[in-house]
């Protein structure tokens, strides 16, 4: 592909912030990304944010089928021009957010095209990445990994253990649902405009079954919920004061005390064993 700069200049491009439009700008880091999403032709690639197609480029040459969602209207024809040569590439111009992905994304495979895998692929915009890695993980169309360009504060979140700072409603959710693991940094050099943080390129593999059974997976978040909403209050004071469970103080303190985590404890600490623990305990006594 032309470089970065030069397409941007040529079409007139106004990058717009508010989408989050820092574009990548180093061929390098586009290919150790690609590396780390370990894209081959049985895959089918689903990339969110394609810009003007940096990655989208690489991504088509390795893949089977690649699914470029991209919100931003004005880029679509200059993708389209960038990526003519590919047949395997389809454009969908939508907000994310609004879409089904199984509906409007895999449902659009042919039937003999059975893809060993689903994958994700996304150099993610930041004022947007936790509901976008939210909907994938909840909505699953078959995906098995992940690889996304994300804020170095981010992925430590996702990926930090109990007891931290870092750690808490972010890093439960997307534990419950995959195994995280942080690959490497990306300086702000590396993109157009540059943004104000160091970035971190992070994988999810996500679990065919999550690594702890929880017999109501609402009431499992909802707890985790409650647990941080309050972090620096006793789980006995969150959970009370939260309003998410039907018991009483008296009743909340006595699952805490039944289930060995204890009353005076503070979210940050509890593993997700222990919360699975928690949330059945409390689906045992009706909420
Ligand atoms: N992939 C390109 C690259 O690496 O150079 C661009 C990445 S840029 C950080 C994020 C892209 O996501 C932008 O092209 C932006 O327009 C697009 N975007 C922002 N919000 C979106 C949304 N809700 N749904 C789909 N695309 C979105």
């Amino acid at each position: 592909m032309d470089n970065i700069k030069g397409i941007i200049r040529k079409n007139n491009i106004r990058l717009t912030k508010a989408l989050g439009q820092n574009f990548l700008n180093d061929e390098g880091i586009v290919n150790r990304i690609v590396d780390a999403a370990d894209v081959g032709k049985e895959d089918v690639v689903i990339e969110i944010g394609p810009g003007i197609g940096s990655m989208t480029h690489e991504l088509c040459k390795r893949a089977g089928e690649v699914f470029a969602v991209e919100i931003d209207a004005r880029l679509i024809p200059v993708l389209a021009q960038n990526l003519k040569g590919f047949s395997n590439l389809h454009i969908i111009n939508n907000d994310v957010m609004k879409l089904d992905l199984k509906r409007d994304i895999i449902s659009l495979l042919s039937p003999e095209r059975k893809p060993e895998a689903v994958k994700v692929a996304a150099n993610l915009p930041y004022y947007i990445t936790t509901p976008i890695i939210m909907k994938l993980l909840e909505e699953n169309p078959g995906i098995d990994s992940m690889v996304f360009m994300v804020q170095k504060e981010v992925a430590e979140r996702m990926t930090a253990a109990p007891g931290g700072k870092d750690y808490g409603a972010l890093s439960l959710a997307v534990q419950y649902y995959s195994r995280p693991r942080a690959v490497f940094d990306v300086p702000p050099h590396c993109f157009i405009p540059q943004p104000g943080v160091y970035s971190t390129v992070i994988r999810l593999d996500i679990f065919k079954t999550p690594p702890v059974t929880v017999k109501s997976e609402e009431l499992f978040f909802k707890i985790v919920k409650a647990a941080f909403g309050q972090r620096r209050k006793t789980l006995l004071n969150a959970l009370s004061n939260s309003g998410c469970l039907a018991q009483g103080k008296q009743d909340i303190r006595q699952v805490l005390e039944d289930t060995g985590i204890g009353e005076s404890r503070r979210g940050e600490t509890l593993s997700i064993e222990q919360f699975a623990q928690l949330s059945n305990a409390f689906f045992e006594k009706g909420n």
